[in-house]
């Protein structure tokens, strides 16, 4: 188990990396490769070719036999086709064989995917074509192409094509307000650069299989409140348990092996909670990577024999998972124009992308919030565990009086920076940050950096990237605007740092966002509190947030229709799913269970009897009366729940399909759970029929 890993050697093993593609392709071939990218220039056939016969040779040496068009289809999850290398050449015999063709593009029957609407059935043509920015990589023996995804009309079908839209409308505004200025970081392009740190749950896979719920949703539909919770702050940052650490190991090899660059593993609050962190990169390879790891994470808890749960709240009661999006934007000689410097006050270019990404954040908080949306994490958002569903936005106490002095015209003072004293006179002392952190905050600048904490554990880091990246360089773009025509572009800069931070202040907030206080004051300032994925959806029909991503070539109405409908498609779906398993385990487990308990209660109660008629059959009697009651309200919020999943189906329209689902659904769900776990607690546990939270979440040692 424990041989010497050389992890340098390891490291990027499967991957067609630029080390590999320098090596190894004609010198001219790679120049012409990079070139093309680096001005994102469609590339030539002949390099195409070149390449694929480049990578195919690498990849059958790594022991490679298939190859696949890895895409990112609406589901949310990767989707991969595999096709062999193999060609007949006659007499029985067959070479491994992958042409320019094959690598530029593929034809996926795609039918079966999600599209809103965007292709008929019956027009089931949609194209994959290979994404030359992000490597491709080895996994189970097939070579995998990153690839977009889109429908024969040209349609996206996929959530890779809208994140490198984004990113080429980024770049266009942020070095047309570079440039303005004289450039004077001498860049000639610009990305964005993301690290997502993701939480997940590890659990006994024996008892992940006892249930049914998890198997099937992800998460527990059941489960009664376990006599210890994370009430005593005991896991956060606790010591690993052996085999949870065998399985981080195990998972650093696979992920470094496929060049992911994961940095930081820790138990997080709730038991049986962990977060892996990567160290940043550019967004569209953060992006694949993450998907990666995702998939990596679950395959190799199956390894340890564990379950590895990525759903945004697999347990109610304690804390659920989401996945910090660490954002910031660099230029292409690496000068990351989010970093304050030392005197942020004076550093005017930084002031001016700060207040580029407060007015965005203000004008388009709708969006956000719609970015982060899912069935799922509406189970976390606003729980007192993750940010609420009001976007807000914290600057801490430096960035917070800078803004406060520019908004009210007096000079700001500066905050000095203090020393760490420890009080013990051994330990060396160091300078303390200028502010504290804010863990609330759904959306936090953390020194270099904006830190959105509202995306979801199991979520694609692509959406929400996709709406930061264009409101962004949609404010960016209306800055250039006036910056272009200005001869003074000093003055016009300061002016226009002025105005956005006088008109946007309102969304700086550096207080406690789960208090109910800050619910009340954001309604005061009109911020919007979107509370469900049936309420944040709109957003992207709204004629305002459609504009703004068809200017910057994003997406079009159609494209936003299609995308609203299918989120709404799967949120009625995800829960109707819910529902049923929730009324299969109250039917076919719970009911039996209860039932046979309460026979062998009543079987003593009329055998003592029998025995001796004044003996008294106190605990038997009150404990069968509450089980009694409570399995017939378990027995009619079944019904109801029945009933109200049949009546769900009628509704054509899928808005008013969806606040049925929100409405009625939900709370019948919630209605049936609650009945069901006052009989988890009331019936002997080896009648009970699935593994208890406590087994649950104490499982792994
Ligand atoms: P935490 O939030 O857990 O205290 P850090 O703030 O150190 O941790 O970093 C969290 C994540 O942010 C890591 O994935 C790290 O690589 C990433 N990160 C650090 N700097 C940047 C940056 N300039 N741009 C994007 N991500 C960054
Ligand atoms: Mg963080």
């Amino acid at each position: 188990m424990s041989e010497r890993i050389n992890v340098p050697d390891i490291f990027g093993s499967l991957v067609f990396n630029d080390e590999v593609m320098r090596k190894r392709l004609p010198k001219d071939t790679y120049e012409q490769l990079n070139k093309h990218i680096e001005e994102r220039k469609p590339l030539t056939f002949e390099i195409a070719q070149e390449v694929a016969t480049v990578m195919k040779s690498w990849a059958v040496e790594k022991g490679a036999t298939h190859f696949t068009h890895w895409f990112q289809p609406m589901t949310g999850i990767t989707a991969e086709k595999h096709d062999s290398f193999i060609k007949p050449v006659g007499e029985g015999k067959i070479i491994m064989n992958f042409s320019g063709n094959e690598l530029i593009h593929s034809e996926p029957d795609a039918s079966s995917f999600p599209s809103g609407g965007l292709r008929a059935t019956f027009e089931a043509r949609g194209y994959t074509a290979w994404d030359p920015t992000s490597y491709a990589f080895i996994k189970d023996n097939t070579l995998c192409i990153p690839s977009i995804f889109c429908s024969y009309g040209g349609q996206v079908l996929d959530k890779k094509t809208p994140l490198l839209r984004s990113l080429q409308a980024l770049n266009k505004q942020a070095m047309r307000v570079l440039n303005a200025l004289g450039n004077p970081y001498g860049a000639t392009s610009v990305n964005a650069y993301v690290g997502g740190e993701q939480e997940y749950f590890l659990i006994d896979r024996d008892l992940y299989n006892e249930r049914e719920d998890l198997r099937l949703t992800g998460r527990t539909l059941f489960g009664a409140n376990p006599p210890k919770g994370q009430e005593m702050e005991d896991h956060y940052f606790g010591t690993i348990k052996p085999r949870v650490k065998e399985f981080m190991n195990d998972l650093d090899i696979e992920l470094w092996k496929l060049g992911i660059y994961a940095n930081t593993e820790h138990n997080e609050v709730a038991p049986a909670q962990h977060e892996l962190a990567p160290i940043f990169c550019d967004v569209n390879t953060a992006t694949d990577q993450n998907q990666l790891t995702m998939e990596i994470m679950k395959i190799v808890a199956i390894r340890h024999n564990l379950a590895c749960l990525i759903h945004e709240k697999p347990f109610a009661g304690v804390n659920g998972s989401g996945k910090h999006n660490n954002w910031s934007i660099s230029t292409n000689n690496g000068v990351n124009i989010l970093d304050p410097g030392k005197d942020p006050a004076e550093n005017k270019i930084f002031l001016l992308f700060l207040a580029a990404v407060v007015k965005a954040t203000d004008e388009y908080q709708d969006l956000i919030r719609a970015s982060v949306a899912s069935p799922t994490n509406d189970l976390r958002l606003g729980g007192n565990e993750a940010p609420p569903a009001i976007v807000s936005l914290y600057l801490g106490e430096e960035l917070t009086g800078i803004v406060d002095a520019i908004v009210s015209g007096e000079h700001f003072e500066g905050v000095e920076k203090k020393v760490m004293k420890s009080g013990v006179k051994v330990i060396p002392r160091f300078d303390k940050d200028t502010s504290d952190r804010n863990r609330t905050s759904p959306f936090a600048f953390t020194g270099n950096k904006f830190e959105l904490r509202m995306v979801g554990s199991s979520a694609s880091l692509s959406t929400p990237n996709v709406v930061l990246n264009t409101i962004v360089a949609e404010e960016l773009s209306l800055f250039a605007d006036k910056l272009e025509k200005m001869v003074d572009t000093d003055g016009a800069m300061n002016k226009l740092i002025e105005d956005s931070f006088k008109e946007h202040n309102r969304i700086i907030f550096n207080g406690n966002n789960y208090s109910d206080e800050w619910a009340r004051e954001a309604e005061k300032r009109g911020l919007s509190n979107l509370k469900t994925t049936a309420d944040a959806m709109s957003a992207y029909l709204d004629d305002k947030n459609v504009e703004l991503f068809e200017k910057h070539k994003i997406y079009n109405r159609e494209e936003l229709e299609a995308r609203y409908e299918i989120t709404l498609e799967n949120y009625c779906k995800s829960l109707h799913i819910e529902a049923v398993t929730m009324l299969e385990m109250a039917k076919k487990d719970i009911t039996p269970a209860v039932c046979e308990y309460m026979g062998t209660l009543a079987n003593t109660v009329a055998t003592k009897k029998s025995v001796d008629k004044s003996l008294s059959c106190k605990l038997e009697s009150s404990l069968l009366e509450k089980l009694s009651k409570n399995s017939d309200k378990l027995y009619e919020t079944s019904m109801k729940l029945a009933e109200d999943v049949v009546k769900a189906e009628d509704f054509t329209d899928i808005t008013k399909k969806a606040d049925f689902y929100r409405d009625t659904i939900s709370s019948d769900m919630e209605e049936l759970r609650r009945c069901a776990d006052i009989l988890e607690s009331n019936t002997a546990k080896d009648y009970w029929p699935f593994p208890t939270y406590t087994d649950l979440l104490y499982s792994v040692v």
